[in-house]
């Protein structure tokens, strides 16, 4: 019960990623606070049933003043935010040239600009308590980049880069600044790169899933959400008090290459 007392933030967590971490961290007495679209319910009783404190703020990641509302509930409900896990973001795949400029803001705002909002929000608390976490995760594409992905790649390239930056600036409070860089996770985000696969490949979904693995992940399997808690659990931990501004890649190799 390491994080028992402690109150979790993730945000992007009814689903995928973010839902594995949130119940990784309730695992060890955190108290949750969901966010995200879609069914919200079914998470939030998937976290009760750990017997912690769970809250849900449906605020879009992509606007400002909604950010700011969630920070403030958090705030007044559960007295503040310990553990901030910066997870939400989307995907859109295609050439540069082609991009909808429309999708590339969106994707700035949600993967790189919210983490800014959140992290500023939650900063002050954690440096008065002298303990606090960010967890932002990022990914393989925040170290090397691939083709027809560059706001994404661009935004996870600076997500890695405010890691350091607010990671100096909290080096001597209490609070640690890391990233978390997965390689592919089957994920719904995942799942659509799969189907696209599939379809140009003229191929069943087996065969497009180890396809996309062989190209990238040495290790031909997808990271868990689960292995990706268990990593933030242990970010979290006494053991990694002295670890900041790092990148943890979780890829089966790709970065390796
Ligand atoms: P997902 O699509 O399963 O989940 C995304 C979550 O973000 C959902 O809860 C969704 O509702 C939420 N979300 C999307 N837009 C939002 C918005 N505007 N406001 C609030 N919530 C919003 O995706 P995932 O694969 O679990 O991805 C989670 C994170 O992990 C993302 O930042 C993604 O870039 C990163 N990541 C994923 C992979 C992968 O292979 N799946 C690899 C590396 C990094």
């Amino acid at each position: 019960m390491l994080l028992k007392g402690k109150t979790a933030l993730v945000t992007g967590s009814t689903s995928g990623i973010g839902l594995g971490i949130a119940l990784t961290l309730a695992r060890q007495g955190a108290n949750i606070v969901l966010n995200g679209f879609g069914d919200h319910e079914g998470p939030k009783a998937e976290v009760a049933k750990l017997g912690v404190k769970v809250g849900y703020h449906g605020a879009d990641m992509s606007k400002t003043a909604e950010i700011e509302a969630m920070m403030a509930y958090i705030e007044a409900e559960f007295g503040g935010c310990d553990v901030l896990v910066n997870n939400a973001g989307i995907q859109h795949v295609a050439p540069v040239e082609s991009f909808p400029a429309e999708r590339w803001d969106a994707i700035i705002a949600i993967n790189l600009s919210s983490a800014f909002h959140t992290t500023r929000l939650a900063l002050p608390g954690m440096k008065k308590r002298g303990w606090g976490r960010v967890l932002n995760i990022a990914s393989v594409h925040g170290l090397v980049a691939s083709a027809q992905k560059s706001a994404y790649v661009a935004a996870k390239h600076g997500i890695v880069g405010f890691t350091k930056a607010v990671a100096l600036e909290s080096a001597t409070s209490g609070v640690t600044v890391n990233a978390i860089c997965p390689g592919w996770v089957l994920t719904p985000l995942v799942q659509k790169q799969v189907d696209a696969r599939a379809a140009a490949d003229g191929v069943d979904d087996a065969e497009a899933k180890r396809r996309l693995l062989a190209e990238k992940q040495p290790s031909l399997q997808f990271t868990t959400p689960e292995q990706l808690g268990e990593l933030a659990v242990f970010l979290c931990s006494d053991a990694a008090s002295n670890i900041q501004g790092q990148a943890w890649a979780l890829d089966g190799g790709w970065t390796a290459q």
